[in-house]
Order: C-alpha cells, then sequence, then structure tokens
C-alpha cells in the first residue's frame, strides 16, 4: 500500500532541492503588524477608535473595519449622506488582512476565461469591466482625499516561472481574441518579458494593462479617515461575539450591542467560523516578506516602475516593489496546519516565511544578499468559484460579501458598492453582475474536508515546487493536486 509519506506527500525528495539549506536563513521576527501597518500608523494622524460601551442603534451595522466593510460605508455615506452607521472591528480598522496584503490591485479580466465558461459572454464582460471601474476608482478616491497611498496603475505580469507554466494564460488570450477584448492583454516572450524585468526563472509572460499596486495599510487608514470625517461611529477592539439575524439585526460585544435595520457581514476568512458560511469558506494562509531597499538592484533588473508580478503556480507567488526600492515577495496557497480556525500562525508562520525568503531569492538573485527586514501573513476566505460573492441573510436585511480568494484589493470596492445600494434599496447595473447571489460552493463537511483539503494543498504545493525544479511532478501528487478541481471547484491545477 501507497502511504501519504511514500509518495511524498510530507515533502518529496525532487523538490527539497531549493529549500533544503533554508535553515541558515535569518527571519525577521514577528512584529505583530505587517510593515505596511506600521509605515501607515507612523503617518496616521487620527486618534485611534473607542471600544464599544453600552446598547447603541443604528440604521447600517458592518462587523468588520477591512476594506469591504469600509467600501460599503463609503459607498452608503455617498449615497446617503444622512444614513448613521456604525462599524466594529475586533483590532484596528486594517489590522487584518486589508493592511497586510500584497497590494495588488486586481480587475477580473484575469479571470475572463472562467466567467465566460460559467456566466456567459456578456456577463463575464460586464463583471470584468465593473471589476476595472474599481481599479481606477481607488486610485481616484487616493487623489481626491489626498491619501497617499502609492497607487501606480501600471499593470501586472503574469510570468512563466518555469518551463512548465508557458502559455498557461492561453486560454484566456483566445477568448479574449474572440470577444474583440485583446487590447487588455500583451503575451511576451522570455527576452522580451526579461528585458522588462530581468530573472534567471521567467520563461514569458502575459502583461494585463489593467492592474495597480498599492501600500495597503495606507489605503486602509485613508478610508477609516474619510469615513470617520463623514461621521460614521467606528468601534475599534470590539469583536462581535454574537449576532442576531432578525429585523432589527442585533451585534452584541463583550461591553455593548448595537440595534440596526441592516447588517453587513464583512468578517473574510472569519466568516468560515459562523454557522452560515462554514463550508463555503475555507481559509488558507499568505505570507510576505519585505527586503530592505535596494534601488540599485531593482534599477538593475529594470524593475523601475511600479507594475506587480505573479507567477503562474497554483500556490502563487505576487511581487512588487516600493518606492524606496524595495521587493515584497508574497507566497499564496499556504496552509500552517488543519485551518478549522484562524490562529497565530496566519499572522506569522515561520515554516511558511523561510520558504518565501528562499523562493525570492530563487526567482531574484540578486537579492541574495540584500537583508529581509519584515514577515508577515494572513488569511485567505478561499471559495469553491474562486470569487467573491455578495449575498443577502435572514429577511433580506443581512448582507455579507467575501470569498475573494486572496484577490480583494479592487474587488472589495465592487463588493461595496452592491451591499450599499441592496442596502438602500437602490437600482445600480452593478445589481445584475453574477457575483450578485452567486451561489457558493460547498465543501465536504467535517470531518472530511479540513484533512482532505491538507493534503490537496500539500499536494498543489508539491507539484508546484517540482516543476519550478524542472521535473515532473510524482504521478500520485498530481493526481491529488488536480483533485479538486476534478470535483468541480475552482481551485488548483
Ligand atoms: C498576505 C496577504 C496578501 C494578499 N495580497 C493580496 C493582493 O495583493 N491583492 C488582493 O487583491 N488581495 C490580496 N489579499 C486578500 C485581501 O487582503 C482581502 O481579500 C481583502 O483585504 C478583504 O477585505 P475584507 O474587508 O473583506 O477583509 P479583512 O481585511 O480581513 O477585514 C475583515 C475584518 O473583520 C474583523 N473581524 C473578524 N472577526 C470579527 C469579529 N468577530 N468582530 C469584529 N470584527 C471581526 C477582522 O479583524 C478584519 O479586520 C491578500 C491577503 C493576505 C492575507
Amino acid at each position: 500500500m501507497t502511504t501519504c509519506e511514500d509518495a511524498g506527500l510530507q515533502r518529496s525528495k525532487e523538490s527539497a532541492d531549493h529549500v533544503t539549506d533554508n535553515r541558515s536563513i535569518e527571519i525577521p521576527p514577528d512584529a505583530g503588524r505587517s510593515w505596511w501597518l506600521l509605515d501607515a500608523l507612523a503617518d496616521d494622524p487620527s486618534p485611534s477608535s473607542p471600544q464599544l460601551r453600552g446598547d447603541v442603534t443604528a440604521d447600517v451595522v458592518i462587523l468588520g473595519g477591512g476594506y469591504t466593510g469600509m467600501w460599503t460605508a463609503l459607498h452608503l455615506t455617498e449615497l446617503d449622506p444622512g444614513v448613521d452607521v456604525v462599524i466594529l472591528e475586533q483590532d484596528i480598522c486594517g489590522g487584518g488582512p486589508s493592511g497586510r496584503n500584497g497590494g495588488f490591485v486586481n480587475s477580473f479580466w484575469g479571470d475572463l476565461h472562467y466567467l465566460v465558461d460559467r456566466f456567459g459572454d456578456e456577463a463575464a464582460i460586464a463583471l470584468c469591466e465593473a471589476g476595472e471601474d474599481s481599479v481606477r476608482a481607488l486610485g481616484t478616491f487616493a487623489d481626491d482625499h489626498k491619501i497617499d497611498a502609492w497607487y501606480r496603475g501600471d499593470g501586472e505580469y503574469v510570468v512563466a516561472a518555469s518551463e512548465h507554466q508557458v502559455g498557461g494564460w492561453a486560454d484566456g488570450v483566445i477568448t479574449a481574441d474572440r470577444l474583440g477584448v485583446s487590447e487588455h492583454f500583451q503575451v511576451l516572450s522570455k527576452d522580451e518579458m526579461r528585458e522588462r524585468i530581468s530573472s534567471p526563472v521567467f520563461h514569458g509572460a502575459l502583461f494585463r494593462k489593467v492592474g495597480a499596486t498599492v501600500q495597503p495599510a495606507r489605503l486602509a487608514r485613508g478610508m477609516r479617515r474619510v469615513l470617520i470625517e463623514r461621521g460614521v461611529r467606528i468601534f475599534e477592539d470590539t469583536p462581535v461575539t454574537r449576532f442576531g439575524v432578525g429585523d432589527p439585526a442585533i451585534a452584541e460585544t463583550g461591553s455593548g450591542s448595537v440595534r440596526a435595520g441592516s447588517a453587513v457581514i464583512a468578517l473574510n476568512a472569519w466568516a468560515h467560523h459562523w454557522k452560515p458560511f462554514r463550508r463555503t469558506v475555507v481559509v488558507r494562509g499568505s505570507y510576505i516578506v519585505l527586503t530592505a531597499p535596494a534601488p540599485e538592484e531593482l534599477e538593475r533588473i529594470g524593475w523601475t516602475d511600479g507594475s506587480g508580478l505573479a507567477d503562474m503556480r497554483s500556490a502563487i507567488h505576487y511581487v512588487r516593489t516600493t518606492p524606496d526600492g524595495r521587493i515584497a515577495f508574497g507566497l499564496g496557497g499556504m496552509q500552517p496546519n488543519l485551518a478549522r480556525s484562524i490562529g497565530p500562525r496566519f499572522a506569522y508562520d515561520e515554516h511558511a516565511i523561510r520558504i518565501a525568503i528562499d523562493d525570492l531569492r530563487r526567482m531574484f538573485p540578486g537579492f541574495a544578499d540584500v537583508p529581509i527586514e519584515a514577515a508577515w501573513g494572513g488569511p485567505i476566505d478561499v471559495a469553491g468559484h474562486h470569487l467573491p460573492t455578495f449575498g443577502m441573510l435572514g429577511r433580506g436585511n443581512v448582507h455579507y460579501g467575501h470569498g475573494y480568494t486572496g484577490n480583494g484589493v479592487g474587488p472589495s470596492h465592487l463588493g461595496g458598492k452592491i451591499i450599499a445600494n441592496r442596502i438602500l434599496g437602490k437600482t445600480d447595473p452593478v445589481l445584475d453582475l453574477p457575483l450578485v447571489d452567486l451561489e457558493p460552493l460547498r465543501f465536504p463537511p467535517e470531518p472530511i474536508r479540513s484533512p482532505g483539503a491538507l493534503v490537496a494543498n500539500t499536494a498543489i504545493r508539491r507539484k508546484d515546487e517540482a516543476e519550478d525544479d524542472g521535473k515532473e511532478p510524482n504521478p500520485l501528487i498530481d493526481f491529488v493536486a488536480r483533485l479538486p478541481r476534478r470535483l468541480g471547484y475552482n481551485l488548483g491545477p
């Protein structure tokens, strides 16, 4: 009988090559907060918000002070300046993934092929265009409100970082061509890509013209500042401990409660802890390491604009630079444990951080001697169709938005617009988009879900690592890695 270990599901020999000596890598300690947030807080003059004390009422109570919650509140107050909104956040606004992410502002153009397959041509294009509007809207919002969020709309590269990944973009490009929207994409040969950004592992790329990067926590803290200016009541350090889906909806905290006509559950991966979402959102970890400034090395490899770069692995590498010449290198698709709940290893996991540093130095060997100054992680809300959904519970007065699967910076702007319009009973074309009330794909129940996800996730990463090393993955690993897609999920290879 073949056991998991025999089959290499622990760490396969072939894939161990480029990480065997990573124990010697010096890693920065857990700073508690992301480097982005520490930078943003140093530049944020607004006082901290109080905890909720006592019982209050509001028109709308929002659970979660990340982008989804805050964009909803921003759209609400734009559409109806008189609306009375309360936000309850367990930490500080932007303390979660909205202040910890890679800062890639994506539209949905990268999902075009899947969207067409699932929703048809017209709905797919409408969603991509709405996503594109949100990418630009973030830049306009930052300008209008004088938020120094480092917004750069320079597009993004999807690189083949191994020969296996070459042409992985073909379906999307063919679909774009058929639909007459190929101006959004440009295929680059190995030499053309290396001329733009030089790495010995790049074998070609797709350049997507719509895409931006931001300093994510500066954006989050700027959004919070604008909300306070508009009179939105924000309570921080205020975890919601009980929630009643009724009319009114009631959010209870340890020291008070909010009764409101409408409620918004904007809890991202934490929604997994809530019964209605336990089988529709699962949690993965994503981790980022940040180098010291090395502008001369960025100049040498030709990366002097604000473009983002990701490879085509299932456990994706996402990489961007900062204005002072650092590289922020991200590693997605990690699972520090059975992931039944969000523990401290989602915020900082030594094992994942060592792998990320190793992978960074493999992609950009010129950074081998550049110190790593910070490292952190955060939880990702994985949905089976790899798309967010914006739906309603109860009598239609409780709204939710999640399932970004690690791509929420741009889409949460759109999600906030959808939710705000629904709450206020407005009509807007965004309400016709296929993400509205999108029926989620359900994951298996426990005790199958967590161990099954861990095995599949481990296989996916082993397959990626073998292919990075130019090797064929073990056939059993390959089989297990492809299982989620075979079972109908839009996840994995
Ligand atoms: C390391 C990392 C890198 C990423 N990189 C990118 C990227 O480059 N581009 C991209 O598009 N996306 C990226 N993402 C995903 C992106 O950050 C999210 O999709 C986005 O921030 C979602 O916003 P949100 O408001 O829904 O969630 P969050 O920012 O997580 O906000 C939810 C909030 O709810 C709060 N909360 C939880 N439970 C409670 C409770 N009981 N009571 C009160 N408050 C509660 C949390 O503290 C949190 O602040 C990344 C994520 C991570 C972790």
